[in-house]
């Protein structure tokens, strides 16, 4: 990071870039993202909801959602439901690769 680095970038949003996304890195091991992540893979009843494939499976979080308010970042698991899938890994990839996570300003 330099000097010249445009100021529109808010805080945080480095851990957004992180290639493997899962994205949140050491928040992944969060006991609270455990729990939400465990809620959402039942609800999906541990498959794919692409392939329906019961291996590898990931949580995915359609939005990323800034706090204009706390300039921040929601945290992982205080996303609502309807915004969180359950993918294989594989079909992740492939859709990180294909489409980008909105980040909205809330
Ligand atoms: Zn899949
Ligand atoms: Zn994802």
């Amino acid at each position: 990071m330099t000097a010249k680095s445009p100021p529109a970038k808010p805080k945080g949003q480095d851990f957004l870039n992180t290639k493997s996304h899962g994205s949140y890195g050491a928040l992944l091991f969060h006991p609270d993202w455990k729990t939400k992540r465990k809620e959402i893979l039942q609800r999906d009843m541990h498959r794919c909801v692409h392939c329906r494939s019961d291996k590898d499976l990931q949580v995915h979080h359609r939005q990323y959602h800034f706090i204009a308010s706390e300039q921040k970042f929601r945290l992982p698991w205080e996303y609502p439901g309807h915004l969180l899938i359950t993918l294989c890994e594989s079909c992740h990839n492939k859709g990180h690769n294909k489409y980008k996570v909105p980040t909205i300003t809330i």
